[in-house]
Parts: C-alpha cells; structure tokens; sequence
C-alpha cells in the first residue's frame, strides 16, 4: 500500500514548526497549494492516437509574487497527487539555500521511449501550449527544469515552443532551465551533471562535520543508472570510490572488485531502453538484492519509497546518500536511525540541480544582483559556485542538528522553514511589516 508521502512532509513540517515556535497561522500559510492544474492531451505514441494526462501543481509558497520552479516528469504513473510532495520539497530545497522561488513539479502519464522523437516533440510543444494558454509557464511566473524520462533536448523543445508563443518577448529562454550548452539556447555548463556532482560534497561536508574517516577506497552501490546516479557514479569513481553494484528498474550488476563505470556508462547508452542489465563486467542482481550489498555508502538515485520498513533491515551500509526524492519511508528512516546509519536526506542531498538551475535562470534574465550567481558559464566555475552553496548549506543543517538534537533530515526542514519565513518578511514592504508584526 502507497505510504502518505506528502503527509509524512507535512508531519516534519509540525515538528519543525514547533520546535521554531511557529504559530498555527504562519504553518497552515506554508502547508498548501496554490496550484493544482490537470489537463488532456491528445497524441500520437508510436503512430496511433492516444489521450495523456498532463499535470503541474505549486506549492504555496511564503511569497504571494514569487516565481515557480520544478522538474518536469515523463513517465507512466505520473499524477498529480504523486506530484504534490515534490512540489514542497522543491519549496524546501529552494528555502534551504535562499532561492527566489516557489516549488512546483509537472509532467505526462506516458511512456517517452515508446515515442518517435518526432512524437515527443510534438507532445512537448503541446504540454508548453497548454501550460501557456492557462497563464502556467513563463520566465517570470513558472519555471520547469528536467526531472525523470526528460533532458536537455526536452528541455531545448520547451523553450523553442514558449519563444515561439512569445516571439520578442525579453528572456524567453529563461522559461526553463536544464537546456543545452549553446550561447543561443542558453544553458550552463555543468547543469546536467550538477546534482550528482552536489550529492558527493553534500556527503562529503556531511561526513567531515560527523569527524567520520572510510577506507582509501569506500565502496558505493547505487539504485537507478540515469542522469543522477550515472553522474554519481561517474564523479565518486572518479574521487577513488569502488562502484561495487549497480541497478535500475530492469536488473542488476555487482563486482566486489568495482566495476568500470566508463564502460558500465557506455554499456547503458547502448541498450534501448538504457539499462545496466547484462553488462558484462559483473554478476548479474535483481533490482531490489541493492539494498543487501555490503557497503560504505548507499545511493537510492532511482524513485520514491524503495527503502522502506520490509528492507531497512537488510541494509549494510553506513551512509545512505539519497539522491533520488523521497526514496526512504518514515518507518525505515527510523530503523537505519536505531541501527546508526547516517542518512543524508534528498532535500538536501540532492539540491545541486536547482542551485544551478537558478544559476541558469539567473545568468538568463541578467540577474546579477546575487554574487553567488557565477559570472562566467565555465564549468569550473559553475561547479566551484555550486560547491559553495553546497557547503554552506550542509554547514548549517549540521549545526541545527547538533544544536536540537534531531537527525539531518529534520535539521534540514527547521533550516529551510526558519528561511522560508526570512524570504517572506523580505518582500513585505517594511510598513506593512510594522503592521504584520503589531497583528501577531
Ligand atoms: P532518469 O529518468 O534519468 O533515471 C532514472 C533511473 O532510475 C533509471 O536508471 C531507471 O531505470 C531507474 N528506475 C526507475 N524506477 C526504478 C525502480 N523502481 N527501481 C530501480 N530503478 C528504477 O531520472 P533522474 O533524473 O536520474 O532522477 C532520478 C531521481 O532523482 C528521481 O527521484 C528524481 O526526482 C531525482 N532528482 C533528479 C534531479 C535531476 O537533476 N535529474 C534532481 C533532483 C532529484
């Protein structure tokens, strides 16, 4: 049975508002939804005509003006209440590190490899004219980024479509971030490998402040082989990490000697649908036997709940990096706790995508104003800032935790909801302030 998702945020929101002596006002501001948005789209999926269901829902942020930003997802299941709980954690991501945004998350209930891209493209160009017929997309109102089954092509699709809908319009292609390097389209360099890039220093600040050293060489698995854990993959192979097993919604591969990611890489881009199953450089494993590789490090990088309180037990790891959303259930976070093992949650963990989305957004719309925005769309110094934000981030969440006594996830939603009520007294012209703090 699916568990409450968006009920177990809204639990750690109680808690954290509590232990910031929030009052009932000010959480039920922060504990709804401005937006929820369903529509039909008519498409042709391998050459027959079909009906999607296509969906975008905003979280109702702190701010009455602000600008919405989230992935958008292709992929079978997609709904909107499945949707919901990444909208708010989008909201906290954005919170954590003092973003100007709203979350919000959106996609189709399809299959995007059963397409032609030529079907794709037509699917996204009509998403972007429904979006836009309903006033939902823009640069300034809500910005869509890549999430599950969408890329940078998608995403190069959607703001050729939004630009044709606004010919003339300034900084139309700020309309979504994630887009191709090219001066012209406008995306950044490092933009496709930033979150799996942000999960290695979110663990890497983590396991400095916990004062933890592992092995010369720590062992790493990690569940899903797309664009976030093909990257981890990638970079902690790269930092001297042995890869020892790998899996994806079609199998497995495990090799206690490490695997050869490099080839692992090319093996999956090769297989339609990617996949890392029947590599040779390995044993074969079945999807779920990941959560029973004897390792240092875990990384769920594939989808929501898959640890949860039938598996927690079989885990033997020491740290569980999560850099897909929401992939530990409240009941198996409560056995790793008991059995000591750190878990270094997504809202964190995986937030290296939308920092550097808002760098993307940011350089767009001639946004300057925040020095944090990097100057130059070199990859080192993209990734230099990032890291930066990352750290600074992670500093913060630890010292919450060790100052109230509560685990990195919890630390992480006070951090956010203490910020999320800074942004909010910020926009309010300080009249209004005045007469908003004589209220409460
Ligand atoms: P993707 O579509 O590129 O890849 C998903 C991978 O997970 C694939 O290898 C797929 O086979 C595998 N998978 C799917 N369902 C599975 C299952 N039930 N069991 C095992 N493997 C399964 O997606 P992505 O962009 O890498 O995103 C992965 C996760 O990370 C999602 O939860 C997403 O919301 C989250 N995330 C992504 C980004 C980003 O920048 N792409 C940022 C933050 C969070």
């Amino acid at each position: 049975m699916p568990h409450d998702i968006l009920g177990n945020i809204w639990n750690r929101f109680a808690t954290a508002g509590k232990v910031l002596g929030y009052e009932d006002r000010l959480m039920k501001e922060l504990m709804g939804f401005k937006m929820r948005l369903s529509f039909d789209l008519d498409a042709t999926i391998g050459g027959k005509p079909e009906r999607l269901k296509a969906v975008r829902v905003w979280h109702r942020a702190p701010l009455t003006d602000c600008i919405f930003k989230g992935g958008t997802r292709y992929r079978k299941g997609t709904t909107l209440g499945s949707l919901e709980s990444h909208a708010v954690e989008m909201s906290i991501k954005c919170w954590l590190h003092d973003l100007p945004y709203g979350g919000a998350k959106g996609g189709i209930d399809f299959d995007p490899t059963q397409c032609t891209p030529e079907e794709l493209e037509k699917i996204t160009y009509r998403f972007v004219d429904e979006l836009d017929e309903r006033n939902a997309i823009g640069p300034f109102r809500d910005v869509p980024a890549p999430d599950m089954g969408t890329d940078a092509l998608i995403m190069f699709w959607m703001a050729q479509r939004y630009s044709y809908l606004h010919r003339g319009e300034p900084y139309a292609k700020a309309v979504v971030t994630g887009k191709p390097v090219d001066p012209y389209i406008g995306g950044l360099h490092g933009r496709t490998e930033a979150t799996g890039f942000g999960l290695l220093i979110a663990f890497d600040e983590i396991l400095r402040y916990l004062g933890w050293n592992l092995d010369n060489t720590p062992t790493m698995a990690i569940q899903g082989f797309g664009n976030v854990g093909m990257h981890v993959a990638q970079f902690a192979s790269e930092q001297g990490f042995k890869i020892i097993a790998v899996s994806d919604e079609f199998g497995g591969v495990d090799n206690g000697k490490g695997l050869d990611i490099p080839a692992l890489i090319q093996h999956a881009r090769s297989q339609k649908p990617a996949t890392v199953k029947d590599f040779p450089g390995g044993f074969a494993i079945r999807n779920q036997d990941i959560f029973s590789i004897r390792c240092d490090v875990l990384v769920p990088a594939a989808t929501e709940e898959v640890i949860t309180k039938d598996n927690a037990d079989s885990i033997v790891a020491k740290i569980i990096l999560e850099g897909a959303n929401g992939p530990t259930t409240p009941e198996a976070d409560a056995i790793l706790n008991d059995k000591g093992i750190v878990v270094v949650p997504d809202i964190y963990a995986n937030s290296g995508g939308v920092v550097t989305s808002y760098f993307e957004w940011a350089r767009n719309t001639d946004n300057f104003s925040d020095t944090r925005v990097p100057r130059e769309n070199d990859y080192t110094t993209v990734i230099a800032a990032l890291e930066k934000m990352m750290r600074h981030a992670g500093q913060e969440i630890v010292e919450c935790s060790n100052r109230h006594r509560v685990s990195l996830r919890l630390a992480a939603y006070i951090v956010a909801l203490e910020k999320a009520k800074l942004i909010r007294a910020r926009r309010i012209p300080d009249y209004a302030l005045e007469k908003f703090r004589t209220k409460r």
